[in-house]
């Protein structure tokens, strides 16, 4: 079967993608570029990334969405917030407090319409595929099972051809996640999960924690040692 991927560059995009990648095949991966600090960092491993696997890769601008997002991620004059590890299940508390000030407005909507652009020109029925996990869908509902059912629903209507939203992670948490991610050797030094920009990855960002926990979790200590190098010194 084809499709196309919404590929970030960060765990969950690139485990979706690898474990569609199991049984199918892909015909393009979409990077989107909307003034997010971490731009740099996120287009270059999504092209690694892609090239890695095989896809063809397009980075699709979207200036007006930068313009339109007023949140952290975006705005480099309002700090990221960071999170500690037992914050990141609050999600009535301080972790919907990050997901609002990380907030993009429609980004996933509007990702995957823009996605079904492409997938109506691809053999039936064709994939949308996308990186959401359970974790993060109690702050972020763009994330959750009712999303991809109303967008399934929408997708109906909006094309003419049979277009699928799917999530290979939607029903993984993070650790779970990082276990598919072990399973499948994704080639983790292409990724970048952090929100910052910055040469290596914050570690204290909400998305930096949650990956820390899950390759904890996970007994991943020598990765997390080589993926936050600065934080084994600070320790
Ligand atoms: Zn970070």
């Amino acid at each position: 079967m084809a499709g196309v991927v919404l590929l970030s560059g960060g765990l969950d995009s690139t485990v979706a993608m690898a474990l569609f990648l199991e049984q199918n095949t892909l015909d393009l991966a979409l990077t989107f570029d909307y003034g997010q600090r971490a731009r740099e960092r996120e287009l270059q491993a999504a092209a690694s990334l892609a090239e890695c696997y095989g896809i063809n890769h397009k980075v699709i601008k979207l200036p007006f969405l930068e313009e339109e997002t007023h949140t952290a991620l975006v705005d480099s004059t309002q700090s990221l917030p960071s999170l500690k590890p037992t914050e990141l299940d609050e999600v009535q508390g301080r972790a919907a407090v990050s997901a609002h000030n990380v907030w993009v407005p429609n980004r996933n909507g509007l990702f995957i319409n823009i996605a079904a652009v492409f997938a109506e020109n691809l053999p039936e029925p064709s994939y949308i595929i996308a990186g959401f996990n359970r974790e993060e869908a109690g702050t972020f509902p763009d994330n959750s099972q009712a999303f991809i059912e109303k967008i399934n629903a929408s997708l109906s209507y909006s094309t003419s051809k049979n277009i699928i939203l799917f999530s290979p992670t939607s029903l993984l948490d993070k650790t779970e996640i990082v276990k598919e991610g072990l399973r499948l050797h994704i080639p983790w030094q292409f990724l970048w999960s952090c929100y910052t920009g910055m040469e290596l990855w914050c570690g204290a960002c909400e998305s930096c924690q949650r990956l820390k926990r899950a390759l904890s979790l996970n007994g991943q200590e020598d990765l997390i040692e080589k993926l936050f190098p600065q934080q084994s010194e600070l320790d």
